[in-house]
């Protein structure tokens, strides 16, 4: 396992000639502000070793990884009955699409679409206020990453308030479908917070171990059961990076989600949690060099659910 450690040092040295390549997501203006040549590898394994290299302890914004969060703690709170408003098949759209919405009633998806996560938000919001319900989401993350530190980028989620037409035609559009309990502006509150959680690297490996561990942490407490975990992992697998899931599961292999703030959370179930993070994205809003970075350290570590 020491080896890990030469193996995220050989990819961050091969990968950065090309540091900065990719787009930074600029329609959330605070998130244009990030160093584009940032890069990190972070890695955390069930048995107990922890490896980095890079900028994995500079705090980013989650963005979307946080969906596997809000997904987790809305399943705890409803059950299975929350499959009644969000699918769980590949959209094959783009992560803010609008079009199947129409045809299908209101109902997204999947929970790792905007419309799907937003959903997901407004299930997590239900008899809490919008305050109490981010508040919630925060304390489950600092709890599985077991680091109180963990804050929500309060100008990130201005920000994302302030132009996030898109995700506002997407609440309203689902409300007037029926598929939205709250006003679209509460329910929205609570996503932009969410998806405004910064956290770095390591936090976020650590977060993750509860996956790749059966739905426990390291010393043993279940988060969620084992069946639970499993099939956030297929979701992930499947719907994890949007348009471009297929291709992700066809170079890496590990089911993974990714965030327009650069950052990919992946899981090699019963071996270790990784995150990576540049915020180069490419044109599906996933990180270039991350999903690289991952590709090789799948390869060489010989890491795939497929084996
Ligand atoms: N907060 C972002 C949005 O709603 C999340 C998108 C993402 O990370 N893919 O647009």
């Amino acid at each position: 396992m020491l080896s890990i450690q030469r193996l995220i040092e050989d990819i961050h040295s091969q990968l950065k000639p090309e540091f900065g390549s990719g787009k930074v997501a600029d329609y959330i203006p605070e998130l244009a502000k990030v160093d584009p040549h940032k890069f990190g590898i972070a890695v955390e394994t069930i048995d107990g070793a922890s490896f980095f290299v890079g900028d994995a302890e500079d705090a980013f914004s989650i963005q979307s990884i946080s969906k596997v969060f809000g997904l987790t703690l809305a399943l705890g709170k409803h059950g299975d009955a929350l499959w009644r408003r969000v699918g769980r098949e590949p959209s094959g759209g783009s992560f803010n699409s609008i079009v199947q919405l129409e045809s299908e009633n209101g109902v997204p998806r999947n929970p790792f679409i905007n419309a799907g996560a937003i959903v997901i938000s407004d299930a997590i919001l239900a008899g809490h206020r919008p305050r109490e319900a981010i508040g919630q989401i925060l304390r489950f993350v600092r709890y599985v990453a077991e680091d109180e530190a963990i804050v929500v980028d309060a100008a990130v989620a201005r920000s994302e308030q302030r132009t996030g037409f898109r995700n506002m035609a997407l609440a309203n559009y689902m409300k007037s479908f029926g598929n939205l309990a709250h006003d679209a502006e509460l329910t929205l509150g609570v996503y932009f917070h969410q998806c405004a959680i910064a956290m770095t690297c390591r936090q976020l490996a650590k977060a993750g171990l509860f996956l790749a561990n059966g739905g426990r942490m390291r010393s043993g407490h279940s988060i969620i059961p084992r069946e639970r975990a499993r099939r956030i992992c297929a979701l992930m697998l499947t719907c994890g990076h949007y348009d471009a899931s297929g291709d992700f599961a066809f170079r890496v292999g590990l089911p993974a989600k990714s965030g327009v703030g650069g950052g990919i959370l992946a899981v090699a179930p019963g071996l270790a949690s990784i995150a990576v993070w540049s915020p180069g994205l490419d044109r599906h809003g996933n990180s270039q060099l991350g999903t690289r970075a991952l590709q090789a350290l799948a390869e060489r570590a010989g890491w795939s659910i497929f084996d």
